[in-house]
């Protein structure tokens, strides 16, 4: 393999960092389609990803498109060129993987997690297993730890802003404390907009507009404009879930106010009208149990869950025009119940403009969306346009000679 320390090499493989991005976009998957879309000469293109090919970040395999054919040459990232450690904080559980560039799960494992421990003693905890599955792995280049919470985020600044679930991890800075034990870029960003990211990257990277609902024991969503994650100006964009409306009865939310849509339709707030009538319930999931068992009270309840939903969702849908909403979250498991509320008072509230080509559906359960999406969130990240030349550099320095 080529080695790659002297200055003029050094240069040649900034140069080709603009072919790198366009490659793990998914702008440009063939030779055709770099010489498209970087409006470099054949010449040019070819030099570029010969380095990138030669040092291994870059893949050409042959590949059958579904539309059938002869096999293709496809130009990718290679997956095994790297790996990401990344971890999904719940309220009582932490999953914690280790991912390729693919990214595909490479190994994984899962540890108790209580908010009474306090930040310090969990990302000490945290570390030590990352460690352990990194071992695993054997010798290989750690191109960033990416951590989903159940918590507001400042993305920005790396720490949960409060109020939220985890009292004592208020503004606990976990970017430098990690950042101690890793020397790769840290990422910490809140689960909705994670499985955000991952309906928009994995299940949908044709739609440049759209919402995910995450509708469970909280309600939440996330926000995918032009292309991108929308976070706002400190990572509160979407927070549906404490709009109040005004109403005689307007219950009392979690956050303190009166009214919130989460006090109405969220998982904890459905068990809470429901064990009013008697049926045991004090989750989302104890919710969608006595859904399951045809309980008229429970289906009654999901159902105007849905619609009050369905209230905010259109107000989101008449400021931000999107062709897709994807409702996800324990409540989703409870189908057509959830969503046709949501649908009845989407087309009923917004201009037939805003909703001509919106498409409302249900996301396919998988309770490891939001730790597929902190690995995209890391792949989007070190490879735009702004950081793939630091990426490169870092990659080659720590390339197994
Ligand atoms: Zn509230």
């Amino acid at each position: 393999m080529t080695d790659y320390a002297t200055e003029k090499e050094r240069a040649s493989l900034a140069n080709a960092s603009d072919i790198l991005s366009l490659i793990a976009s998914g702008t440009a998957n063939s030779r055709a389609a770099l010489l498209a879309a970087s409006g470099m000469s054949r010449v040019t293109v070819t030099q570029r990803l010969n380095v990138l090919l030669g040092v291994g970040i870059v893949e050409e395999t042959l590949r059958t498109l579904p539309s059938g054919g002869r096999p293709t040459r496809v130009l990718g990232i290679r997956g095994s060129a790297g790996y990401m450690l990344v971890a999904d904080i719940g309220e009582t559980h932490i999953h914690l993987a280790a991912m390729s560039l693919a990214p595909d799960l490479l190994a994984q494992s899962t540890i108790a997690f209580s908010i009474a421990e306090g930040p310090v003693a969990t990302l000490q905890r945290m570390t030590g297993e990352f460690d352990r599955l990194a071992a695993g792995l054997g010798q290989g280049f750690l191109v960033a730890v990416s951590l989903s919470m159940p918590t507001p985020v400042d993305f920005k600044r790396g720490r949960v802003v409060g109020p939220s679930v985890l009292y004592g991890w208020d503004d606990f800075d976990i970017v430098s404390w990690l950042g101690r034990h890793y020397k790769a870029p840290i990422y910490v960003e809140n689960d909705v907009n994670l499985m955000t990211i991952y309906e928009h990257r994995h299940n949908f990277p044709l739609v440049d507009d759209m919402i995910f609902i995450k509708a469970g024991t909280g309600i939440g969503s996330g926000i995918i404009a032009g292309g991108k994650i929308f976070r706002g100006a400190q990572g509160a964009a979407g927070d549906i879930g404490h709009i109040q409306f005004n109403s005689p009865d307007a219950p009392l939310c979690r956050c303190g106010k009166l009214g919130c849509v989460e006090a109405r339709a969220g998982g904890w707030a459905i068990a809470r009208d429901l064990a009013e009538k008697g049926l045991r319930a004090e989750t989302a999931r104890d919710v969608i149990a006595l859904v399951e068992m045809q309980k008229p009270e429970a289906i009654m309840l999901l159902r105007r869950a849905g619609q009050t939903i369905g209230e905010v969702a259109s107000d989101v849908v008449s400021i931000l025009n999107p062709s897709l909403i994807v409702v996800g979250g324990m409540l989703a498991r409870g189908g057509d119940f959830l969503l046709s509320g949501i649908r009845e008072l989407v087309y009923q509230r917004c201009l037939p403009l805003a909703t001509g080509e919106l498409k409302i559906i249900l996301a396919e359960p998988k309770t490891d969306s939001a730790l597929i999406g902190a690995a995209h969130l890391v792949l989007d990240d070190v490879f735009s346009p702004a950081k793939v030349e630091d990426f490169l550099a870092r990659f080659i320095s720590k390339r197994p000679s």
